[in-house]
């Protein structure tokens, strides 16, 4: 029997990307799975059909329709918040409302969501949030307030983890480095910036990031929670 047979999983940001391989590795695992897409309807069809997942268009700077849409998936096994942006550039003029936007994807929807997700989870659930390894180390200029945000997980998953503990809830951030993806691409110009901080100067893959989700959702990670998984090349080392 697949090893997540039986099991409900939700991917908010499942379309593209990261999102998408994890939803690919969860539903080629055994589980039902669930993702939200905003933008990319063309994408969130061809996957939904690729792996049998159930698509779902969610916007997470709306915080009712995002509550709704966990609300409805019913008592989820496996939550997972993958959905975020990256807005990047001179604090002096980047432009305030696309921060404000960032931090209503990357942190307020990632709270808000995982914990209505909790709320009807069993007992021995597993909430997984995709964090940055960027929330470790800021080596380049421009890069303040996506930053930020992904440290705000850290303490979110370190007190949730407290919260839901006596439920054997675990709660975990995984933070990737570079990795190939539509925002960060493996060709693209900062590129070799990116490789020259880090031990293995080369872009992660998606899959990768997928296969860490599968892990920590298994019976085998029941024990790590409240921590930071980094999977970076050793670009925060
Ligand atoms: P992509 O840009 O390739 O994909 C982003 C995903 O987030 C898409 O599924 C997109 O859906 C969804 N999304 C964007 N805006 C919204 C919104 N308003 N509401 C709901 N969903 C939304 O990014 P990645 O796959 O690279 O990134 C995934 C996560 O990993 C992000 O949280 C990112 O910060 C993090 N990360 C990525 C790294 C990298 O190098 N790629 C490194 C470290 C962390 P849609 O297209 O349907 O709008």
């Amino acid at each position: 029997m697949a090893e997540f047979s039986g099991k409900k999983v939700l991917v908010i940001g499942g379309s593209r990307g990261i999102g998408a391989a994890i939803v690919r590795r969860l539903a080629r695992d055994g589980a039902s799975v669930r993702f939200t897409w905003a933008g990319s309807r063309t994408k969130a069809e061809e996957l939904a059909h690729q792996t049998g997942a159930k698509a779902i268009q969610a916007d997470a700077t709306e915080r009712s329709e995002m509550l709704s849409v966990v609300r409805n998936a019913g008592s989820i096994d496996i939550f997972v918040f993958n959905a975020g942006i990256c807005v990047a550039g001179d604090p002096l003029t980047l432009n305030p409302d696309d921060v404000d936007r960032m931090i209503d994807i990357n942190i307020r929807a990632a709270y808000h969501c995982a914990v209505e997700a909790a709320r009807s989870m069993p007992d021995g659930g597993r909430i997984i949030l995709i964090g940055s390894t960027n929330a470790n180390r800021v080596p380049f200029k421009g890069l303040a307030a996506y930053s930020m945000t992904k440290s705000a997980l850290q303490s979110m998953v370190r007190g949730l983890a407290r919260d839901f503990g006596d439920r054997h809830i675990t709660v975990n951030v995984i933070q990737p480095g570079p990795t190939d993806t539509d925002m960060n691409p493996a060709n693209g110009p900062q590129a070799d910036l990116m490789h020259s901080v880090m031990a293995i100067k080369e872009h992660g893959s998606a899959d990768d990031v997928a296969a860490y989700v599968s892990f920590l959702a298994s019976n085998a990670a029941r024990g790590i929670t409240g921590a930071m998984q980094t999977i970076d090349g050793g670009f925060s080392a």
